[in-house]
C-alpha cells in the first residue's frame, strides 16, 4: 500500500504540469492552459525553475472542489484577477505575475524572513530578468499606487533603463 502511494507521488511529480490531477482546472480552459504551457516552456530553460515547477501546485481560489495537498509541495494560489488576465489573452502579464510568485519560492523569501518590500522587488526583478519586466511594469501601473507599488515601479524602471542602455551599447559596438 505504502509502495503504491510512493510510486503515484513520484509519477505525479515528474508529470507535465497540465497532466497533474490538481491542475485539471488549468487544462480545462484553453487560454489558461496556454499560459501554463508557456510557463512550462520558460521553466524548461532554467534548472531551478523547472525543479520548482515539478513540486508546485497551482490552486484556483474560486475552485469548486476541495483539494488535498501534501505538505512537501509548494502552493501558489491563483486569484480571480489573474484568471481574468489569462482568459482575456493578457498572457504575457499573467506570465510576469506567475514568474514573480515562483521567484518568492525560489528565493525562499518566507523561509528566510525577507522583509516584504524587499521580497516584492526581488521577485519583480527575477521576473524582469526572464524578460517580463515591461509586462510587470504595465501591470503595476494599473494597480492602486501604494508606496510599495511605487517602490516596485521605480525599481523595475531602473532595471529596464539599465537593460535598454546595455542593448543600445551592444548595437553600437
Ligand atoms: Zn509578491
Amino acid at each position: 500500500m505504502n509502495n503504491f502511494f510512493e510510486k503515484l507521488r513520484f509519477k505525479n511529480k515528474k508529470g507535465h504540469l497540465l497532466e497533474k490531477p490538481e491542475h485539471k482546472w488549468i487544462a480545462e480552459n484553453r487560454d489558461i492552459a496556454d499560459v501554463f504551457s508557456e510557463l512550462s516552456n520558460i521553466g524548461s530553460k532554467y534548472k531551478n525553475l523547472s525543479e520548482l515547477l515539478e513540486t508546485t501546485v497551482f490552486i484556483n481560489s474560486s475552485g469548486q472542489y476541495a483539494c488535498a495537498i501534501k505538505a512537501d509541495v509548494n502552493i501558489i494560489i491563483i486569484y480571480p484577477e489573474l484568471c481574468f488576465l489569462m482568459r482575456n489573452r493578457r498572457k504575457e502579464q499573467a506570465l510576469a505575475i506567475l514568474l514573480h510568485e515562483l521567484a518568492h519560492l525560489i528565493l525562499e523569501h518566507q523561509k528566510n524572513g525577507v522583509e516584504n518590500d524587499k521580497a516584492q522587488v526581488e521577485a519583480d526583478l527575477f521576473s524582469a530578468q526572464l524578460g517580463y519586466g515591461e509586462e510587470l511594469l504595465l501591470f503595476l501601473l494599473d494597480q492602486v499606487q501604494t508606496s510599495q507599488v511605487e517602490m516596485r515601479v521605480s525599481a523595475l524602471r531602473r532595471f529596464l533603463n539599465i537593460k535598454e542602455r546595455a542593448s543600445v551599447q551592444s548595437l553600437q559596438n
